[in-house]
C-alpha cells in the first residue's frame, strides 16, 4: 500500500512493507532471478506452500491481517499488514512468512550478502505487532521456497526489539521528512502551474475552445474524446492544460502515441512549454529493444553487465540525480547515462520516471497487457491523467493486445528440434508438445468433418486442457533457464523462450473469457494458426481508462465519435465528445467526388482502365506529386497495370516497405516533381506522415479503405451486430472510412498549402458513405462535392490559384 499521511489530523497509515529499509522492487533478488514469469510462479509457489501447510497443520492460518495504532514523534501511526501463515506452538504464536527464490541453493549466500534484508525486517515487524496483541511469545522464520528446485529451507528470524524500534522511528521520521519536502515541492510546483504560459505569442483558430474543453473535463474529473484536424494545434491545446492542472495537483500525466515520431513532437511541445526551468520534469520512454547496448540481449544478470547487482550500483550511483538535472529527460540522455554508469539504460529510464511528472511513451506501457508499466499501474492510479494522441489507433492496438496466436508449424518445429537434443529438459517439451500437437489434429479433423473441410471455422477451445498445460509450462520454463545458465548460451531470439511467452499471452487471454472473443482454426498454406480473435477490445482498455483521473482522446480522425468512444471503451456517462473544424481557408482546397466509377469488389475489374485514364488526367492539369490511395494492394496493382505507359514515375508501395524506405521517397518528393506513389489507405503512406508544401498537390483516393471481406471481419461483423445491432458499420464502414479520411488529410497541413482530394467511387455519392466526411469539407450537404465534370472543375481550381497567386 502506498503510505498516507494526513496533515491535518497528524495521521499516517502504512502497511509494513512501507517500513522496510528497502524497496521491495530493488532488493535484489529480484534481478537476480530475472524471469519473465518470476512473478507469476512466486505466486503460485506461495499459494501452494499455504494450502499445504493448512492441509498439515490444523493451527495454521493463512494470510492473517494484522493491525496496530501507536504514537510517535506527534503523529498517530496505523500499521497494517497481513501475515502469510500463523499457528501455535508449544504455547507461542509463530510467524512464517514464504519467500520464493528460484535456487534453495543461493539462500545462505544471499543471507550474507544481505539479499534478503527487507524480508527478515518485514518478519520481524510481523512478530513485533502480533506481539503487541498477545501475551503470548512470539517467533517467527522465512520459509524459502526453490521454484527450480523444488526445495525449502527454514531460517529463524532474530527478533531485537530494541534495534527494530530503532528502525522504526528512523523510517517514521524519514516519511514525515519525505512528506514536508513533498509538500514543499508540491507548492513550488503550483507556483510553477501558476506561472506557465502558453508557449506562443497567438493561439491558432479553435486551439483556445480546444483548450477550455480538456480543463472543463479536468475540472469535471471526466473523460474528453476531440476530433481536430491538423492545423488546430491538438498536441498543446492538449499538454498546457493537462499539464497545468496536473502540476497544481500534484498529478502524473501520461502522453502515449502510437509512434515514435509522433512523440519526439511531443518532447519538443514540452521542451517549449517548460523551457527547462524547475517545476516540471518529463521523460521519454523507449521500447527495451530500442534501448538497449547489447547486440543480443537476454535480460539476466548471468548474461547481461547492465542488469547485474543492478539495484545495489543504482543506488550507489549518481545517474537518476543527474538525468533528473536535465528536466526534459529523452531517450538518449538516460542511454549515455545507462552507458556511463553500467546500469540497463531502459530499468534506467523505469526508474527515472518514478520521479517525473510527465511521461512520452508508446500506447503499450499504458495498455498492453504483456509490457505495461506495473510499477504505475497495478495498484490505484487515479491521480494520473492519460492523454492518448491520434487516438483511432488504440482501437486495432487493442485487438491485437488480445488476439494471440498459437502456430502448429511452430510447434512441430521445436519437437523436431527437441527430439535431437538430449538434455532431459527437452524431454519435457516434448511431453508437452505432444499433447498441443494432439489437439490441433483434433481441431483439424474436426474442421474436415464438420465443418466442410473449411479453411477457417469457430473452435470451442478446452479451458481445462490449457490451464494444465499453461502449469506444466510453467514448471518447464524454470527449468529451462537453469538449463540456459549452465550451458551459458544467451539469445534474445530463443524459439523455446518465445513458445513460453506465447503460450502464455494465449492462457491469459483465454482465461479473460467474454462473447468479444472467438477462438478460430485457420488452415493457411504457410501453416495452421489457432486464434483467439479479440472483436472488441472495448472492455479491456475500459478497465484501464476508468482507473485514471482523467483521459483525452484526440484524433483527427476520431469519427463518428460514438463508435470511438464504444469500441475504445469510454464510459458513455463520463466521456465529452468534441469536434473541431479545419483552421485552413477552404479556398485552398478542392475536394470532388467523382462518382462515375465503382471500386465495388464485384464492379472494380470493369473499371480498371477508366480508373487509370483517369487519375492520368487530373494529375496531368498540374505539375506536383500526388498520392493515389487505394483500398487493397491487389487493387493497386490491377489499376497499376493499366496506367499509361508514358507516366513512368510511378513509386508504388510494396507490402513489406518500413519507414525508411517510406523516408527515402519523401526526400524523392521533396526534391522533385512529376512522381505519383501508389499506395494504400491505412498504410505507411497514408498515416501519421507529413507531405509539407508542394511535397504533394494531391490526394486521390481510390474507393472507401473498407477492411477486405474476411472470415475474421464477418466474425467481427456478427459480434457488433450483436452487441451494438449494427455489424457492418462497425466491422467495416466505420474503420474503412477513417482510413480514407486519414488519407484524404494527407495534403493540406499547413495554412499555405493547396491541393486536391479527390474521392472516386459511387459509394462516396451516397448517404450512407459520406455522411461520415468530416462536416468542414462541405458547406451544407457532402452532395456538394459530387462533380459532373472532374477534369474541369479541378482546372478551375488550379486557375483560381493560379489568379490568387499574381494577384499577391
Ligand atoms: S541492457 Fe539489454 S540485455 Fe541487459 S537488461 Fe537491459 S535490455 Fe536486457
Amino acid at each position: 500500500m502506498t503510505v498516507k499521511i494526513d496533515w491535518d489530523k497528524k495521521e499516517i497509515i502504512l502497511g509494513v512493507k512501507d517500513l522496510t529499509s528497502q524497496d521491495y522492487a530493488h532488493s535484489g533478488h529480484y534481478f537476480e532471478d530475472n524471469l519473465p514469469i518470476r512473478t507469476y510462479l512466486g505466486r503460485s509457489v506461495h499459494e501452494e506452500s499455504q494450502k499445504y501447510r493448512s492441509e498439515t497443520d490444523p493451527a495454521y492460518s493463512r494470510e492473517v491481517i494484522v493491525k496496530y495504532e501507536t504514537n510517535l514523534l506527534n503523529f498517530h501511526i496505523i500499521i497494517q499488514g497481513r501475515v502469510d501463515g500463523v499457528y501455535e506452538k508449544d504455547g507461542s504464536i509463530v510467524v512464517e512468512e514464504i519467500k520464493s527464490v528460484f535456487n534453495i541453493a543461493g539462500v545462505k549466500q544471499g543471507i550474507e550478502n544481505g539479499v534478503y534484508e527487507a524480508f527478515f525486517e518485514q518478519a520481524e515487524y510481523y512478530i513485533w505487532l502480533l506481539k503487541m496483541q498477545s501475551d503470548k511469545r512470539v517467533t517467527g522464520y522465512l520459509l524459502f521456497v526453490g521454484i527450480a528446485d523444488g526445495q525449502t529451507e527454514r531460517i529463524p528470524v532474530k527478533f531485537n526489539e530494541k534495534a527494530l524500534m530503532r528502525k522504526f522511528e528512523n523510517r517514521i521520521s524519514s516519511i514525515i521528512k519525505e512528506s514536508e519536502l513533498k509538500r514543499e515541492w508540491q507548492k513550488k510546483q503550483r507556483e510553477f502551474a501558476e506561472k506557465l504560459e502558453f508557449p506562443f505569442p497567438t493561439k491558432r483558430e479553435f486551439q483556445q475552445e480546444m483548450m477550455d474543453e480538456v480543463e472543463g473535463a479536468l475540472l469535471r474529473h471526466q473523460d474528453i474524446m476531440i476530433s481536430a484536424p491538423t492545423g488546430v494545434g491538438k498536441t498543446i491545446a492538449a499538454l498546457f492544460p493537462a499539464l497545468r492542472y496536473a502540476l497544481y495537483r500534484g498529478m502524473r500525466i501520461f502522453f502515449v502515441t502510437s509512434k515514435t515520431t509522433q512523440q519526439r513532437i511531443v518532447m519538443d511541445s514540452l521542451k517549449l512549454l517548460l523551457k527547462r526551468k524547475s517545476g516540471a520534469t518529463v521523460i521519454n520512454i523507449r521500447a527495451k529493444e530500442k534501448m538497449c547496448p547489447n547486440e543480443d540481449y537476454f535480460c539476466h544478470p548471468d548474461f547481461c553487465p547492465f542488469i547485474r547487482e543492478y539495484p545495489k550500483r543504482l543506488r550507489t550511483s549518481t545517474a537518476i540525480e543527474e538525468l533528473m538535472h536535465k528536466k526534459i529527460i529523452t531517450p538518449e540522455d538516460v542511454y549515455a547515462s545507462g552507458i556511463f554508469h553500467r546500469l540497463c539504460p531502459f530499468e534506467l529510464s523505469l526508474d527515472v520516471s518514478l520521479k517525473c511528472d510527465a511521461i512520452v511513451c508508446d500506447y503499450n506501457y499504458v495498455f498492453d497487457p504483456s509490457v505495461y508499466l506495473r510499477r504505475f499501474f497495478s495498484e490505484k492510479y487515479d491521480d494520473s491523467i492519460l492523454i492518448i494522441d491520434e487516438a483511432h489507433n488504440l482501437y486495432q492496438r487493442g485487438m491485437a493486445y488480445y488476439s494471440p496466436e498459437l502456430n502448429r508449424a511452430k510447434v512441430i518445429e521445436l519437437m523436431q528440434f527437441a527430439s535431437k537434443h538430449d538434455a532431459p529438459v527437452f524431454t519435457e517439451f516434448i511431453e508437452i508438445l505432444e499433447p498441443l500437437e494432439d489437439y490441433f489434429k483434433k481441431l483439424e479433423k474436426f474442421g474436415i468433418e464438420e465443418r466442410s473441410n473449411a479453411k477457417e471455422y469457430l473452435v470451442n477451445l478446452d479451458t481445462d486442457f490449457f490451464d494444465e498445460l499453461e502449469e506444466k509450462t510453467e514448471q518447464l520454463a524454470v527449468k529451462y533457464y537453469v538449463y540456459k545458465k549452465e550451458i551459458a548460451v544467451p539469445s534474445k531470439d530463443d524459439p523455446f523462450q518465445q513458445f513460453i511467452m506465447d503460450l502464455g499471452i494465449f492462457c491469459y487471454v483465454l482465461s479473460l473469457g467474454g462473447d468479444e472473443f472467438a477462438h478460430i482454426y485457420c488452415r493457411k498454406e504457410d501453416g495452421n494458426v489457432l486464434k483467439i480473435l479479440c472483436c472488441d477490445p472495448s472492455r479491456q482498455l475500459g478497465e484501464r481508462i476508468s482507473g485514471l483521473y482523467s483521459t483525452i482522446a484526440m484524433s483527427a480522425t476520431l469519427e463518428p465519435q460514438q463508435f470511438y468512444r464504444d469500441v475504445l471503451g469510454f464510459d458513455r456517462d463520463r466521456t465529452t465528445l468534441r469536434r473541431f473544424p479545419s483552421p485552413f481557408p477552404k479556398a485552398n482546397r478542392k475536394i470532388i467526388i467523382n462518382a462515375k466509377v465503382s471500386t465495388k469488389y464485384t464492379q472494380r475489374h470493369k473499371f480498371y482502365e477508366k480508373i487509370a485514364n483517369f487519375i492520368t488526367d487530373i494529375t496531368a492539369l498540374r505539375e506536383g506529386n500526388y498520392l493515389v490511395f487505394f483500398s487493397s494492394y491487389q487493387f493497386l496493382e490491377n489499376v497499376y497495370s493499366h496506367m499509361p505507359a508514358h507516366r513512368l514515375d510511378i513509386i508504388v508501395q510494396h507490402r513489406s516497405m518500413c519507414e525508411n524506405e517510406r523516408a527515402i521517397v519523401i526526400t524523392r518528393l521533396s526534391e522533385e516533381k512529376g512522381i505519383l506513389v501508389f499506395a494504400v489507405q491505412g498504410g505507411i503512406f497514408s498515416e501519421g506522415v507529413d507531405y509539407p508544401g508542394d511535397t504533394a498537390i494531391g490526394a486521390i483516393i481510390i474507393g472507401p479503405g473498407l477492411p477486405q471481406y474476411s472470415f475474421e471481419q464477418e466474425v467481427m461483423k456478427n459480434y457488433y451486430q450483436e452487441r451494438y445491432g449494427m455489424g457492418f458499420e462497425y466491422a467495416y464502414l466505420y474503420p474503412g472510412m477513417n482510413r480514407t479520411i486519414q488519407a484524404a488529410g494527407r495534403v493540406i497541413r499547413s495554412e499555405t498549402d493547396k491541393g486536391i482530394i479527390v474521392l472516386a467511387d459511387e459509394r462516396f455519392a451516397t448517404r450512407y458513405y459520406n455522411s461520415l466526411f468530416p462536416p468542414d469539407w462541405y458547406e451544407r450537404s457532402p452532395d456538394e462535392l459530387i462533380s459532373k465534370n472532374c477534369v474541369e472543375d479541378i482546372s478551375q481550381f488550379w486557375a483560381g490559384v493560379d489568379a490568387i497567386k499574381k494577384l499577391n
